[in-house]
């Protein structure tokens, strides 16, 4: 175990149906801690470098339009184990697969529209951190 930081994101789903602070509430009560965060909107462009890793998926378009339609929240969280801590808080990827009480069971609207990202690994995590934040911008 130790500590890590990973990549999370509410997406527009939820930033438009005012989720931001109940979605945070569960991270927070699960022992994570908001280092870094800003709400921004996302040119598709962007959406697409950030998911470029789907991008021969079928659903590539419609997630990266989507992720470009309203403002999202990038923060990082840090905590112990926290990229496997963050996923299962967050819940499975269809809401109709996630767990009661996770974020995507309670919140998510569809496989698509499930109101959350998060890093799958100590690489991704680097890099997806990188893509939003500088150093000077991870506060503790
Ligand atoms: N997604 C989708 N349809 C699918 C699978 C994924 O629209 O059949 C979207 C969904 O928003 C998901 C994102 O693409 O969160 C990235 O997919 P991934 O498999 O990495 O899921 P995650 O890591 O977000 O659980
Ligand atoms: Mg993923």
């Amino acid at each position: 175990m130790a500590i890590e930081r990973t990549l999370s994101i509410i997406k527009p789903d939820a930033t438009t149906r005012n989720l931001t602070g109940k979605i945070n509430a569960k991270f927070e009560d699960a022992g994570l801690r908001i280092v870094a965060q800003k709400r921004i909107q996302l040119t598709k462009a962007q959406a697409g470098e950030f998911y470029k890793v789907h991008a021969e998926r079928p659903f590539y378009d419609e997630l990266t339009t989507f992720m470009a339609s309203a403002p999202v929240v990038v923060q990082v969280l840090e905590g112990e184990s926290a990229i496997a801590k963050n996923r299962e808080v967050m819940g499975a990827t269809n809401p109709a697969d996630a767990a009661p009480g996770t974020i995507r069971a309670e919140f998510a609207e569809s496989v698509g529209e499930n109101s959350v990202h998060g890093s799958d690994a100590p690489e991704t995590a680097k890099e997806e951190i990188a893509y939003f934040f500088s150093g000077l911008e991870l506060v503790g």
